[in-house]
């Protein structure tokens, strides 16, 4: 297999809910590493019940591919202690790459009731994570050149990488663009080093948002999220969980056309322009939502003119990662309304 000049992409799935989803998404994560994307990220629950699920994932992408796993952390529900434990249990699976949330708050909760922990927001827990790398390998030891059998002290730690949300149409609950850059800058202080965006609809969205974020001092790569949407319902869902403002122009084409796969091709043909324009438009790379399909995200890359292959699989092989026990369809993405001016 060949590989040709590709911006960096990357996936986003979440833990499996069931015995057959889990080992259908062994064969879809085997199928995304085939076009070498930089990451694959896998979304955690905010109750915090999918650890072991969303552990079983990373691990699995950690063993099966030369794809790097980046895990999704949140600040719900736990404590300082239990929050540098979990990332601790991360780091020494393996795991170097985080995407920090601060989380929402569980569905059926009181307005302005707690559902927090110690860490309050993602800045918090992106300078936990570098603290407890910091704690976990304080140096390392490299062989001196030349010299066989001796060791030498390196305090150079291995880097983490933590990317963390921006929002280029506005956090629910954010006032004005200016708070969520400033929010985004607080992060970029707090050690983050990279941004991937929540889904958005139209290129230059994401592009004025990149451009004010720059002109604020906001340095690090700012990923944009492409979300393909393949049916009217799944579009009512994404609005209604993101507060993403209704893309008129795709919403009509996909509620006109009759067939699920005329829909199917709508919502690809949407996304692999979005992806165009974007790289067109000077985006570092893509971030796809894969929906734990291969299929959908592959074929936007393919009719964006994005697509590469290689062989990136390893040879030993374990089980497909564990099941997570049935629960809300899809990540929590901001189920909070919009109060934006
Ligand atoms: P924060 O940046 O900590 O704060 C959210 C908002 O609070 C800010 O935008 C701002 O309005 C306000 N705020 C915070 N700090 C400041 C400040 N210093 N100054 C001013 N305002 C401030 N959720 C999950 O539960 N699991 C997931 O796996 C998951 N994956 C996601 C992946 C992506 C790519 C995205 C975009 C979102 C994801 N989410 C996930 C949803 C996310 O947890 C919610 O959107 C949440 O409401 C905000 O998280 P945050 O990390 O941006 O929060």
């Amino acid at each position: 297999m060949t590989t040709a000049f590709r911006p960096p992409v990357s996936f986003e799935l979440y833990p499996p809910r069931s015995d057959a989803a889990a080992s259908a998404l062994a064969g879809t994560i085997d199928r995304l590493a085939e076009v070498s994307p930089d990451f694959i990220s896998v979304t955690y629950g905010a109750s915090g019940s999918s650890r072991t699920s969303s552990l079983d994932v990373l691990r699995y992408i950690l063993h099966h591919t030369n794809v790097d796993p980046m895990g999704h952390l949140t600040c719900v529900g736990s404590s300082h202690r239990q929050a540098s434990s979990l990332i601790r249990e991360f780091l020494d699976a393996g795991v170097l790459s985080f995407l920090a949330l601060r989380g929402d708050a569980p569905a059926g909760l009181a307005e302005g009731e707690e559902f927090l922990g110690d860490l309050k927001s993602a800045g918090e827990l992106v300078q936990l994570i570098h603290r407890v790398q910091a704690e976990r390998v304080p140096y390392r030891e490299t062989p001196v050149p030349g010299v066989p059998a001796a060791r030498q002290l390196n305090t150079q730690r291995t880097k983490v990488r933590i990317a963390v949300a921006a929002f280029p149409n506005g956090h629910p609950r954010s006032r004005s663009t200016s708070q969520d850059i400033d929010t985004l800058l607080a992060k970029q202080a707090a050690g983050a080093n990279l941004a991937i965006t929540q889904l958005f609809f139209h290129a230059d969205h994401y592009l004025s948002f990149v451009q004010q974020a720059r002109q604020a001092g906001v340095e690090f790569p700012i990923l944009p999220g492409i979300m393909p949407v393949t049916s009217p319902t799944r579009l009512r869902r994404i609005l209604e969980l993101t507060g993403e403002a209704l893309p008129s122009g795709l919403a009509i084409e996909l509620e006109v056309e009759p067939t699920e796969q005329g829909q199917r091709e709508i919502g690809i043909d949407y996304a692999a322009n979005l992806a165009a324009e974007l790289i067109a438009g000077g985006a570092h790379g893509l971030h796809l939502y894969a929906f734990n399909e291969h299929d959908t995200v592959l074929q936007v890359l393919e009719r964006s003119g994005l697509a590469t292959t290689a062989p990136t699989r390893k040879t030993t092989r374990e089980p497909a990662p564990a099941r997570e026990p049935a629960r809300e369809p899809a990540p929590a993405r901001t189920p909070e309304p919009r109060n934006r001016t």
